[in-house]
């Protein structure tokens, strides 16, 4: 309902397509049936889509409010659908196997869905929309769950349905995320691909701007959880966005915007629950200054000692061989003649890791480390940032593990220990960026 009033606001005075993402929560539930149902457990799978059902009437009601017509609604436009995904998914727990095509075509339920919803909330509204089928607009490859757009022909499909609605002054309603393949199956654009599928759409049709309404305010200068003072950035540029959402902060996935950006259609991000808030217009120009300290916790540093490292050719080589055997990512690393100092991002793998390296050097592990990104363009070029941020260590008295400073100029990275995280987060915040927010 919040979402249909936004629309209509945006509506009174603008040309709008919606572009609707799954009830929050509800493709990630859909994900987990999926592997209850990979793991042969037929009874929880009926169970939890019983409980999915349930949440999905109550929405429903929550919109039609006691109109005698909901249940006609369920039974005709909803419940097929729940039928359908019973039937499938009871099949697949009974022999425990799950196709990726049949994966992308469960998961799309929950975008198919909430379309349904926005209609009868744009209804109420007396909103004249239509719901137009992702299958007919966007248009992959074959990889069902992370599938790769076939940009023009998606944009000459875009263009051609939703043009002439537009014409008529009618409000398209697609389904985000879902698309198809040249076969006429369900793909799916991975997750958090609604916000893809906006910027697909808004490209065909040279939309003036992208609006993605989340549930924060905007992109902060710090995760609000961690720093009382951080703050919404009114504007901030796609390469700083960009290498916050890379650092750890998830609010939209940089990927899913950047042709639209760089077709100079700005993205703005608003939060769906505080409409007092102006939104962070995300755009092609080129910011200065710090604009974000992010951090993450439960990293894990591994420390090689190598005595014979010196001079000796294909070290890191073997040690990065070692990592790739495990399935394993590298994300922070250092480097000294004899030493090596590389993290994970979390704990999974890391016992059998360590165990893998120590056949190679000298090695050392350590758990419950915070990574603390200091993020802004150019920054890595300021000497006198440099002396600010190592006094605010000494001042905190804080032990910094490794350290790295990024090609790309725009990020300096500690790696600390998650003790130390809060208050180091909070002070280099107070001292490198300057209120410029809301
Ligand atoms: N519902 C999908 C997901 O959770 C797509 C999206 O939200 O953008 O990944
Ligand atoms: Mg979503």
């Amino acid at each position: 309902v919040e979402c249909a009033k936004i629309s209509h606001y945006a509506i009174e005075k603008h040309k709008v397509v919606i572009t609707v993402s799954a009830v929050a929560g509800v493709t990630a539930e859909l994900i987990e049936i999926i592997d209850l149902a990979k793991n042969q457990k037929p009874r929880l799978v009926k169970v939890r889509l019983n409980d999915l059902e349930a949440q999905h009437m109550t929405i429903l009601k929550g919109i039609l409010g006691s109109h005698s017509y909901v249940n006609q609604i369920w039974q005709k436009e909803i419940l097929p659908r729940f039928d359908n995904l019973r039937t499938i998914l009871h099949g697949a727990s009974l022999v425990g196997d799950i196709t990726p095509k049949t994966e992308a075509k469960i998961c799309s339920f929950g975008e198919k869905i909430a379309c349904i919803f926005m209609r009868y909330a744009l209804r109420d509204l007396n909103v004249r929309a239509q719901i137009v089928k992702a299958e007919k607009i966007i248009r992959t490859d074959s990889r069902y769950l992370e599938a790769n757009l076939y940009l023009r022909n998606s944009f000459s499909a875009c263009k051609k349905v939703l043009k002439p609605l537009l014409g008529r002054g009618i409000i398209p309603i697609i389904p985000g995320f879902v698309a198809k393949d040249t076969h006429g199956d369900n793909t799916l654009l991975g997750r958090g691909g609604s916000d893809f599928t906006a910027a697909i759409v808004a490209m065909a049709v040279k939309a003036a701007k992208i609006e993605i309404w989340t549930d924060v305010n905007g992109i902060m200068s710090a995760d609000p959880r961690i720093v009382p003072d951080a703050f919404s950035w009114q504007e901030l540029d796609l390469g700083i966005m960009s290498e916050m959402a890379y650092s750890g902060v998830k609010i939209v996935h940089p990927r899913s915007i950047e042709l639209a950006i760089q077709k100079d259609i700005p993205v703005y991000v608003f939060n769906t629950f505080n409409r007092v808030f102006r939104g962070t217009k995300v755009d092609n120009s080129k910011t200065s200054g710090v604009k974000g300290i992010v951090s993450t916790s439960g990293n894990v540093l591994f420390n090689l000692k190598n005595p014979n490292m010196l001079d000796e050719i294909g070290f890191i080589a073997d040690v990065t061989d070692i990592v790739q055997k495990e399935q394993i990512s590298i994300d922070v690393c250092a480097t000294s003649e004899t030493s090596f100092s590389f993290s994970i991002k979390d704990a999974n793998g890391s016992e059998k890791l360590l165990k893998a390296l120590s056949d190679t050097c000298e090695v050392t592990m350590l758990r419950n480390v915070a990574k603390v990104c200091i993020i802004g363009n150019d920054i890595t070029h300021d000497p006198s940032l440099f002396s600010t941020i190592f006094k605010i260590f000494a001042e905190q008295n804080i032990q910094i593990y490794t350290l790295s400073v990024s090609a790309s100029r725009n990020n300096i990275t500690f790696m600390i220990d998650d003790n130390d995280c809060k208050q180091t987060v909070n002070a280099l915040h107070g001292k490198l960026i300057s209120q410029k927010g809301e």
